[in-house]
């Protein structure tokens, strides 16, 4: 089928308690495994693309690689660009046929991150995809964008208020509940007081960032409470370097290319349907078709 906008695919997510998978690719056989492995399982799924993979390819090869591979299956896929902070970027991935985009403003004072997401905003609904805007700050390392402990904070419970009210029709809302992106050095501390007081507010599905390293508990608990739309992209990163490099320490003398690449999207597929089963999303993809609006 041809890809889908996020909003709905989400709401219906959060409807019925369960989290559908954004993964971060990294290159055609990344995308296909997450696609293929969503279709294995008969899940939603989303395909995220951060900005420096998106420099690094190209708007339009990733786009018709991503928007090819969903014709391939029956399962709603949806291609999104995550966290940026540059309208250039934005729009050029709006007029490439991406089907919701980022708009990460949370290093900036409340009312700049505001008046800069209103405006992302603005653009999103006059081309009919959708939004994604973040508040606080989610510690780790994304990109070149680099959060310590001092400097992630917790998104302001009022200030979460404020900043959506004037988006009606905002696809995901991340505030920053306590995770981090990359690998968790302790134990993470999520607030689910928090995640609890914004979601009894606000029926905006919910992201959450920063999802390799948290436990099955953990997961269950932020969907169960909202948390709609779960990233993961360092565990993908991962498994993509070292299926490639292990399977070369097993073998020495292989050299044939196709073998390393076909082991490689059979581990990032596993981890794929691993997740989809935690999240809750197997089998949602029939329901949640009914739902859904399609760009072309
Ligand atoms: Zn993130």
């Amino acid at each position: 089928m041809a890809i889908v906008t996020i909003g709905p695919m989400l709401k219906h997510a959060r409807a019925e308690g369960y989290g559908i998978a954004a993964y971060n690719m990294i290159d055609y056989n990344s995308a296909r495994a997450i696609v293929e492995g969503a279709q294995e399982l008969n899940a939603p799924v989303i395909v995220q693309v951060s900005v420096k993979t998106v420099k690094h390819w190209g708007y339009t090869p990733i786009a018709h690689w991503v928007r090819d591979l969903a014709t391939t299956v029956d399962v709603p896929v949806a291609l999104h660009l995550d966290h940026c902070t540059d309208f250039d970027v934005l729009r050029r991935c709006i007029d490439a046929g991406w089907t919701s985009v980022m708009f990460d403003g949370s290093s900036l004072p409340f009312a700049e991150n505001l008046e800069k997401s209103l405006k992302a905003y603005e653009m999103t609904e006059q081309a009919g995809v959708g939004l994604e805007a973040e508040i606080g700050a989610i510690g780790g390392v994304e990109d070149d964008k680099h959060v310590n402990e001092d400097e992630a904070r917790l998104a302001n419970f009022d200030e979460c208020i404020r900043f959506v009210r004037d988006m009606p029709n905002l696809a995901v809302f991340a505030p920053a509940i306590g995770t981090a992106h990359g690998m968790y050095k302790g134990e993470p501390k999520i607030a689910y007081d928090l995640l609890k007081r914004i979601t009894d507010q606000i029926s905006i599905p919910i992201a959450l960032h920063g999802g390799t390293g948290l436990t099955e508990e953990q997961f269950h608990r932020c969907i169960s409470e909202g948390c709609a739309k779960v990233n993961i992209s360092t565990m993908h990163k991962m498994l993509y370097v070292n299926s490639f490099v292990a399977l070369k320490e097993q073998k020495p003398k292989l050299e044939e290319p196709l073998s390393f690449i076909a082991n490689q999207n059979a581990a990032m597929k596993e981890d794929v349907k691993s997740v989809i089963q935690i999240f809750g999303s197997k089998d949602k993809a029939s329901d949640a078709r009914a739902s859904l609006a399609t760009r072309h």
